[in-house]
């Protein structure tokens, strides 16, 4: 087993640990400021994106376009770096929901869908969002869709209301990938899945949500609500039915790209526990020298190192098996790493005391960025099941187990326990 980066892996990393120094952390206060006037971007991200397409470092979360993209395990470490920050990803073209709606889009559009959305989206062009959680239903059922779909002479027509639609209260969001379900479809029959654009009538964006302290500020959220929202046949991705398949092509991806930011955060985190314990000092001793403290961070490094393998071996596992193979692997690291992420940045507000819960560090936004982590693309439970269920079944009833020994002496012949 070799845990080194490949050539190509370590070469884009360099390179990007370059541009993130040089480019973009100098930028961070003036990204929230322009966010605090009320923009939704930075003025300077057309320029920063000029920047790193040039340098080679644009569109690499796609695995499936040769002239972009890096495998899944490549792509990894440089989610890593990106994820550092919630703006960066979009300075590479590589920022939920756009990242994965262009993998599916490259999976199931056809020539004409391909040119009219994919081929903007990979010039940065056009954003998207994907809406399929609706507040009526439990959406942590895939198989509950409230929004109803008919065809009309000209295409399909839809009524319902989706909500926490990421990216989709953003002003340059031209198009949604939205699952419904077919009015005339049995009940065991699939979902469908079509596209939507924003300026069509009939649709609404109703509010702008927040999950906590998270306002996700790179793809603000919306409630949006479709009233006889009608669009063309040739809309339709894949199949009629098929909305289950072109949505799982997209949450596969999703989860482990944020799993692999999330360890980008989780280092920015345990960077400024480290400061912070190394300045601050309180009966006498600055925090570093208390154990409690020692141990935080050395929690937290443990816990980091652990997440990251797993998500290398998820990676590998996608690139080698694809995701069907690789739906457990996927599960384990939807699981852990932000339970991982959540756990971490508990610590760091603690260490900072009160400054801790300000917007003064980014670490409120992270928790809540966690805590949502363990809610969307899947709640902890749902991926509980899912692991649950590969487990393999008991081959043989418990009292035939060779593990057991029924009948034995207590260990020891049944002395006494203790050396004293
Ligand atoms: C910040 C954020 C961004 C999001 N972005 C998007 C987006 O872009 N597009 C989109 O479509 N959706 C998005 N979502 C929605 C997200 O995917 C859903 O919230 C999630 O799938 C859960 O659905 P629900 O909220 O309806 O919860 P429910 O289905 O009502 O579930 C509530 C709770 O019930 C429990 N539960 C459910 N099933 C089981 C079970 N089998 N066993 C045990 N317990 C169970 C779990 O604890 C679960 O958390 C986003 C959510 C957040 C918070």
């Amino acid at each position: 087993m070799d845990f080194d980066l490949t050539p190509r892996a370590r070469e884009h990393a360099e390179k990007m640990e370059g541009f993130f120094a040089d480019h973009i952390l100098p930028r961070n206060r003036e990204w929230r400021a322009a966010l605090d006037s009320g923009a939704h971007d930075a003025p300077f991200m057309p320029d920063l994106q000029a920047r790193a397409r040039a340098a080679g470092l644009w569109n690499l979360g796609l695995p499936h376009l040769p002239a972009h993209g890096l495998g899944n395990l490549d792509f990894a470490p440089l989610a890593e770096i990106m994820g550092r920050l919630v703006w960066a990803p979009q300075v590479f073209n590589c920022h939920a929901p756009d990242l994965p709606n262009m993998i599916t889009l490259d999976a199931v559009a056809t020539p004409a869908q391909r040119q009219r959305w994919l081929e903007p989206m990979l010039e940065g062009r056009l954003r998207s969002g994907f809406a399929m959680t609706e507040p009526a239903v439990a959406s942590a059922d895939a198989r509950n869709i409230a929004l109803r779909i008919d065809r009309t002479a000209r295409g399909y027509l839809l009524n319902g209301r989706k909500w926490y639609v990421s990216g989709g209260a953003h002003p340059a969001c031209a198009f949604l990938i939205v699952i419904g379900a077919m009015s005339d479809a049995g009940p065991r029959a699939g979902h469908t899945a079509v596209i939507v654009p924003m300026d069509t009538a009939g649709l609404r964006i109703c509010r702008r949500l927040d999950f906590l302290a998270w306002s996700e500020p790179a793809a603000p959220i919306a409630e949006i609500d479709f009233t006889d929202v009608e669009v063309p046949a040739e809309n339709l991705l894949r199949a009629e039915g098929e909305g289950f398949a072109v949505a799982q092509t997209r949450l596969g991806p999703a989860r482990v790209h944020h799993a692999m930011r999330a360890i980008g955060l989780a280092e920015v985190v345990v960077s400024l526990m480290r400061a912070r314990a190394a300045e601050r000092a309180s009966f006498g001793r600055v925090l570093q020298d208390y154990d409690t403290v020692q141990g935080w961070i050395a929690h937290s490094r443990a816990e980091i190192e652990q997440a990251r393998l797993i998500v290398q071996r998820c990676a590998w596992a996608l690139d080698r098996d694809g995701h069907r193979a690789a739906q457990r692997d996927v599960s384990i690291v939807k699981l852990l790493v932000p339970e991982m992420l959540q756990r971490i940045a508990d610590r760091a507000i603690q260490l900072f005391g009160a400054m801790g819960g300000s917007a003064d560090t980014p670490l409120g936004a992270i928790h809540s960025w966690a805590r949502a982590f363990r809610v969307f693309d899947g709640p902890d439970e749902v991926h509980l099941r899912q692991i649950f269920r590969q487990e393999p079944a008991a081959t043989e009833a418990l009292a035939d187990n060779p593990y057991l020994h029924p009948g034995a002496a207590p260990l020891g012949g049944g002395g006494s326990i203790g050396t004293g």
